[in-house]
């Protein structure tokens, strides 16, 4: 690769308190238009803000999960510009003195991004185009954000979409937002330039504005790579500019550049207090985070045994690591209650808001008994998915779907006697595994199960199988 790509992002996040920044309105997503508007949030001259202090601890515990330093006194500041979706033709928000500043996240691969800073401020409003009209929605109007501000230390889309997830998990986690992008409460602007690797100092950038989901963060980032390359390498100068990135044709294009960058002509806000938070305020927001996602990922893998891909699955949802640490607990292995809960029962629920909300019927310490009794080689692999699969049905537990030959197993002579029986009525795939196809043997396991209606272990069926094979 010829160019090294710098990326910065900034993130908006919408806080999940009940009423809106400023006033008393609900926050809640969607409703009749502008019907969650008041003389406040719509900017009517003589009405005056008041800030929900909810909002200011929410913010707070944002920058406590993320590692910040947060300031005992900010400054709420006024943005303006002109724009349909902002009556009051200021964004009020917060400029030289932000709530929090510094923190980052370590990705995966070790490298650490940190941030500049997180502040507070107001979402504007939302324009509905329809054909040649264009109505506007005050409903999302004053509902309170946080924008949170990286260092340019991105280098790959990859980084920048493992952060956005990242952020996702433990703002949910600690309950200040519910970060959704396809409702817009999480959205982002990429940052983007190239240099010559080995270069110190930074190229010049674009920024594409509102990213809705991580394939768009991720595809707006490499088409600014493709683009930005082609003009390098032809010796064409980037202009600085902002970009609007278009998902239907994989494109971004240019809105404004720099020469017509927006003067915002920020000053204090003079109608709001300065934001205050007292040492012991601080204090008792960093006493009240649950365990954050990153640290229930070290514990699940050093100390519980499962596998990093699961517990990376579980730990993601709030409700999925908790019904899990249940069944962990009562089937003593959370290895095997891992991968169960990720196969069995997570496979099955693909829609993020499904996942987010999850409520699985089996009760985890039933589940936690019946995996107990295939652990301690009582009952049959196969056996504990039906059962569970009866008690996800009706509820109740193991005890009420086993019958004595479930839990009698198949082995010894019986096992022998079948697998010889599954391999004489199976010759194709019996000839394909002698012929090195190892891939059919598991089709012969496959018959064994339903000659002993799954009685059997499927890890002892395929040994004997083996067995007999090699030997014949
Ligand atoms: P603005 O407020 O005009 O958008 P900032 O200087 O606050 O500009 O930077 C916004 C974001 O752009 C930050 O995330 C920062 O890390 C990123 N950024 C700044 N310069 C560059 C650059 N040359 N290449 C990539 N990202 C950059
Ligand atoms: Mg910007
Ligand atoms: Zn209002």
């Amino acid at each position: 690769m010829k160019w090294e790509s710098v990326i910065g992002l900034e993130t908006h996040v919408e806080l999940s308190t009940r009423t809106k920044i400023f006033c008393g309105c609900s926050t809640e997503f969607g409703g009749e238009p502008n019907s969650r508007c008041c003389p406040v949030c719509t900017g009517q001259p003589g009405s005056l803000p008041f800030l929900n202090r909810t909002a200011v601890e929410y913010a707070a515990l944002a920058g406590l999960a993320l590692g910040c330093e947060i300031h005992p006194r900010s400054i709420m500041a006024r943005k303006h510009y002109v724009y349909p979706d902002l009556p009051k033709a200021y964004q009020t928000s917060q400029f030289d003195k932000p709530l929090c500043t510094g923190g980052g996240v370590t990705l995966s691969n070790g490298r650490r991004i940190n941030l500049t800073r997180i502040h507070i401020e107001e979402d504007a409003g939302k324009l509905v185009h329809t054909g040649s009209e264009v109505m506007i929605d005050y409903n999302r109007g004053g509902v309170p954000l946080i924008e949170i501000v990286t260092e340019p230390d991105f280098r790959s889309a990859g980084e920048a979409v493992e952060y956005m997830e990242r952020l996702q998990t433990t703002l949910r986690a600690i309950g200040v937002s519910d970060c959704r992008m396809q409702e817009g409460s999480m959205r982002c602007d990429v940052n983007v330039s190239l240099r010559a690797p080995g270069d110190a100092a930074l190229g010049v950038r674009s920024e594409v504005k509102n990213l809705n989901s991580f394939t768009s963060v991720a595809a707006a980032i490499e088409y600014e790579y493709g683009r930005q390359a082609e003009l390098l390498e032809a010796g064409a100068p980037v202009v600085q500019d902002t970009r609007a990135y278009d998902a239907d044709s994989g494109v971004t294009v240019s809105m404004r550049d720099k020469e017509n960058a927006d003067d915002y002509r920020y000053f204090p806000e003079p109608d709001i207090v300065p934001v205050e938070l007292t040492r012991g305020d601080i204090d008792r927001l960093r006493g009240s985070l649950p365990e954050l996602p990153e640290s229930k990922l070290r514990r699940y893998t050093e100390a519980l045994g499962v596998t990093e891909a699961d517990a990376r699955l579980l730990t993601k949802y709030r409700p999925v690591a908790e019904y899990f640490e249940r069944v962990a607990e009562s089937s003593g292995n959370a290895r095997m209650a891992a991968s169960f809960i990720v196969t069995q029962m997570f496979a099955h629920i693909s829609t993020e808001a499904e996942r987010e909300t999850w409520s699985p019927r089996a009760d985890a310490e039933a589940l936690g008994e019946l995996l107990g009794l295939a652990q301690s080689g009582k009952i049959s692999h196969n056996i504990a998915k039906r059962v569970y699969a009866q008690m996800a049905e009706s509820g109740g537990r193991a005890q009420d779907y086993l019958s004595a030959a479930d839990m009698e197993g198949v082995g010894g002579e019986e096992l022998g006697r079948l697998c010889r029986q599954a391999i004489e009525e199976n010759p194709k795939p019996a000839a394909d595994f002698l012929a090195g196809r190892e891939k059919a043997l598991q089709s012969l396991v496959g018959a064994v199960m339903r000659l002993t209606r799954g009685r059997a272990d499927a890890k002892a069926a395929e040994a004997e199988l083996r067995r007999i094979l090699s030997d014949a």
